[in-house]
């Protein structure tokens, strides 16, 4: 657990962007918190810096995901008193992992949590209650401002929900947390690891298991190549940023997210 005594007090440091998003709200108009990756770095890519390793050391709270996204993070933070991994804590709404074939994964968990507006909000709350027992002082602000920021989200929540069934593709399964707000149904994914090419053989079996006739949305974070996307055409490519690195706000960068999944036609 944590130990501020021990360590440089005043500095949070969130590990990627999204979590970085919701740190700042939760922390408005009493602190700044840190980013320690890049914001368009996701968990899936972590590259590390010595400055980075520091940072970690040094800071008097450290909030990241956990191993299922944040893997290289794992050897150092594991045993660090100053870090909190969110998958550890009895809470959040958890959904499994599906295969390329959309058949859930037994005992996996897809780690893209905050994609859930409700998890998103009880990340908020996690930090504040952290943050207010390490600063008293400023504990009603924190407090405050996790209520203002849970509000806020679910009445962007509640203006984009979708009644219109949208199947799609996704380049690699991440918009789980998403589907049910937005009405999505996940038809296959072309890859089990985002940093892997999909197989021939995956390109085949969603060819052959294609939801309809029509153009299929493909949902991914990086273009396919060329030579890929004719394989699979007629489709409809959407490029989607899970970790919302072009936003500065989280609820904004939620609704963009949302908003680009629902462009999604058929
Ligand atoms: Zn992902």
């Amino acid at each position: 657990m944590l130990c501020v005594s021990a360590a440089q007090a005043g500095t949070l440091v969130a590990s990627t962007h999204p979590l970085y998003l919701i740190a700042k709200a939760v922390t408005a108009g009493v602190e700044q918190p840190l980013l320690l990756l890049p914001p368009a770095s996701s968990g899936h890519d972590i590259n590390l810096r010595p400055s980075d390793r520091l940072l970690l050391k040094q800071s008097d709270f450290v909030i990241w995901f956990g191993r299922d996204y944040e893997a290289p993070l794992y050897d150092l933070l594991d045993h660090q008193r100053n870090a909190i991994a969110l998958y550890d804590l009895k809470a959040f709404h958890r959904l499994p992992l599906r295969d390329i074939q959309g058949q859930p994964i037994p005992q996996s968990l897809d780690p893209h949590i905050w994609l859930d507006p409700n998890n998103a909000i009880g990340i908020a709350y996690a930090i504040a209650t952290v943050r207010a027992k390490q600063f008293p002082q400023h504990a009603g602000q924190y407090i405050q401002n996790a209520r203002n920021f849970g509000l806020k989200l679910q009445q962007v929540v509640n203006t984009e929900q979708s009644k219109t069934p949208r199947a799609y593709w996704a380049y690699h399964d991440a918009y789980h947390y998403l589907e049910k707000s937005l009405n999505l149904r996940f038809a296959g994914a072309l890859t089990a690891d985002p940093d892997l090419p999909p197989s021939i053989g995956q390109l085949i079996w969603l060819k052959q298991h294609r939801p309809h006739a029509g153009a299929v949305c493909l949902f991914a974070e990086r273009q396919p190549n060329s030579a890929l996307m004719a394989k699979l055409q007629p489709i409809d490519y959407y490029p989607i940023d899970e970790v919302m690195a072009t936003s500065t706000d989280f609820i904004q960068g939620w609704q963009a997210l949302a908003q680009r999944l629902k462009q999604c036609a058929q």
